[in-house]
């Protein structure tokens, strides 16, 4: 199994440039976010609290969350719902990140991502701890990082795109409380790996990010045994 892992904040474009690689390259796209995500719906909708992590392990060991190809790209399945478009509210982000920080819910969601990852003859992964914890073995690491401000710009214009308004200054926060706690959680924070390669995208087009990272991949596998 070749394994592409991308980390890095909020609206840095991971899950766009992980999506595009995985089907350049004929990989799984692993979107870890989006199982972060999955869980903390199910949270919601069965009235656990975010700081309840007994009951948010519980849970998570539980959960069924599947990756399946449909409509406009790969769907998330929450037990067999299509939950996808529900798990990109405003709420939903503040809401993984803050679920996210449990140790036990980690545990059980690193050992549903190598096992969707074991199936796979090459997967790109992408998260907040992908290349540190996830998949140390990765070929190839990337960071991928913007200033706060593009962030919150990029991610004001994709919840425009689902239909929803938020003004930027309040997007800009959101974006800026959920990287310090993503950063400062002391059980697998957010940080650059130290056989990373730091890419930094302000003011550079996805397709540039694009070409940018598959000729790193291209390298790297290339001169892979
Ligand atoms: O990447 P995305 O914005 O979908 O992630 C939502 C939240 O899930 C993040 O803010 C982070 O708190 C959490 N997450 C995580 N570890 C990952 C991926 C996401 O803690 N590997």
């Amino acid at each position: 199994m070749t394994v592409i892992a991308i980390d890095g904040p909020a609206g840095s474009g991971k899950s766009t440039l992980a999506k595009s690689l995985a089907q350049a390259l004929g990989f799984v796209f692993l979107d870890t976010g989006a199982m972060y995500r999955a869980l903390a719906l199910a949270a919601q909708r069965a009235g656990v609290a975010p700081n309840d992590e007994a009951r948010l392990t519980e849970l998570a060991q539980q959960i069924r969350i599947e990756f399946v190809a449909g409509e406009g790209g790969q769907r998330v399945l929450l037990e067999g719902e299509d939950v996808s478009n529900a798990i990109r509210t405003p709420e939903i982000s503040a809401l993984a990140s803050r679920i996210s920080v449990h140790s036990g819910v980690r545990r059980a969601m690193v050992a549903l991502q190598r096992a969707i990852a074991q199936q796979a003859r090459g997967v790109v992964a992408e998260g907040r701890d992908t290349t540190t914890v996830v998949f140390p073995e990765a070929i190839i690491k990337i960071y991928l990082d913007a200033s706060p401000e593009e962030r919150a710009r990029r991610r004001q214009h994709q919840l425009q795109q689902q239909g929803i308004n938020e003004p930027y200054e309040k997007v800009l926060q959101e974006i800026l409380e959920r990287d310090a706690r993503d950063t400062s959680r002391p059980d697998s924070p957010l940080r650059i790996a130290p056989d990373a390669i730091v890419v930094r995208n302000d003011g550079w087009t996805k397709e540039q990010t694009f070409a940018h990272v598959l000729a790193l991949c291209q390298a790297r596998l290339g001169h892979s045994p």
